[in-house]
């Protein structure tokens, strides 16, 4: 089992007095910034010009500067913009102004895990990653809890990185629900893994094969939609509450002999399978640099044409529609 970390394990005294970025201000970005100044960090957040955050920032309180400058003035600097965006932003204005000595943090291990951003060997490397969105890791620290975090130190060059990584995980307010050490490439593989396989990919594509087999069977769209898609919120909340055995303990007897009879016709020993070659598509690289070429040269024109596809599916427009009826699932949308 993995060791957790709470706040009585930190040693504070590593960030007192230092300076971190905030590179973007977006859904971690925010999170990270506020947290941290509640915290009585030091806190400058870095922005291209003409960004619509900035005004955001100024006025919940927060410096904002280039991300040049910001870099410029930091002894920490996180990086917090799109993935996809980070090895040329790190090219142009992070790695001229990084600091020998300083540290330079990510939330996710992609681009140091992949290579697309190679840090001087003179600066701190880690990661501490909330496991949940950014208005989550807000909303919980000013409850005055937290959202656990994994953290990983890739580059120890000062010999305080362990330190200085846990330190930040207890700005955030990480420590207070427990972190968890992992390491850039497990933490880059299994979430792009789960993310892939099982969580947005897999459960997507088994429910859109649900709602199309109903359909083709001739039962009507709006009862396919309901048995197969708005339920799953039911479910999923019944198991991340209590694990599998709630769910099955709120469901009737009969949809839990369904469930232990038919599940695993449908998802198979050849899913798994499937699930393995995904899996290793990730190990390998082939998926990065799939998506990385797609970014680079396509002009996301395939990844465009997919979103696209995806949103006219059937199961979206007869989706709307029913969701419309249920005013409350829109007064949803609007709470986090
Ligand atoms: P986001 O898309 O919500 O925010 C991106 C921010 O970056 C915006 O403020 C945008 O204005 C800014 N930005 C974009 N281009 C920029 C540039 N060239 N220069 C300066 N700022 C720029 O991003 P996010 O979802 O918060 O993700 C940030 C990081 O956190 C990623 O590494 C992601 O993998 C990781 N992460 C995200 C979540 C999540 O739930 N969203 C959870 C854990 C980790
Ligand atoms: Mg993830
Ligand atoms: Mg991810
Ligand atoms: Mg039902
Ligand atoms: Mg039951
Ligand atoms: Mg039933």
């Amino acid at each position: 089992m993995a060791k957790v970390f709470y706040d009585q394990d930190v040693n504070w005294d590593v960030l007192k007095g230092k300076t971190v970025a905030i590179v973007g201000y977006g859904s971690q970005g925010h999170a990270h910034a506020l947290n941290l100044k509640d915290n009585g960090v030091d806190v400058v957040v870095g922005l291209y010009a003409g960004s619509h955050s900035a005004a955001k920032a100024q006025a919940a309180g927060l410096a904002v500067k280039t991300v040049a400058d910001a870099v410029a003035a930091a002894d920490v600097t996180m990086v917090l913009i799109p993935d996809e965006k980070q090895a040329d932003v790190y090219q142009s204005e992070i790695k001229p102004n990084l600091k020998p000595g300083s540290a330079l943090a990510f939330a996710h291990g992609f681009n140091i895990h992949f290579k697309q951003i190679v840090p001087p060997a003179d600066v701190d490397v880690f990661m501490v990653a909330p496991k949940g969105p950014g208005h989550l890791v807000r909303r919980t620290f000013v409850e005055g809890g937290g959202v656990p975090d994994v953290f990983a130190v890739e580059q120890d060059a000062t010999g305080t990185c362990f330190d200085l990584a846990l330190a930040y995980a207890r700005g955030i307010g990480g420590t207070r629900a427990g972190v968890i050490q992992t390491s850039f490439q497990e933490e880059t593989e299994t979430d792009l893994f789960g993310e892939q396989a099982v969580l947005c990919g897999g459960i997507c594509q088994l429910i859109t094969n649900g709602f199309e087999t109903l359909c083709e069977a001739g039962y009507q769209p709006e009862i396919a939609y309901f048995e197969t898609f708005h339920e799953m919120k039911l479910i999923v909340d019944l198991m991340y509450e209590g694990g599998m055995a709630k769910m099955r303990k709120s469901i009737s007897d009969t949809a839990e002999y369904g469930d232990y009879t038919s599940g695993s016709r449908v998802v198979t020993p050849a899913s798994k399978q499937a699930m393995k070659d995904v899996l290793a598509d990730i190990q390998s690289g082939a998926f990065a640099k799939d998506w990385l070429l797609e970014n680079r040269a396509g002009g996301r024109a395939h990844f465009l044409a997919m979103r696209r596809q995806h949103a006219e599916h059937p199961l979206e427009k007869v989706g709307a529609k029913l969701r419309d009826m249920m005013p409350w699932l829109h007064d949803a949308d609007q709470k986090d």
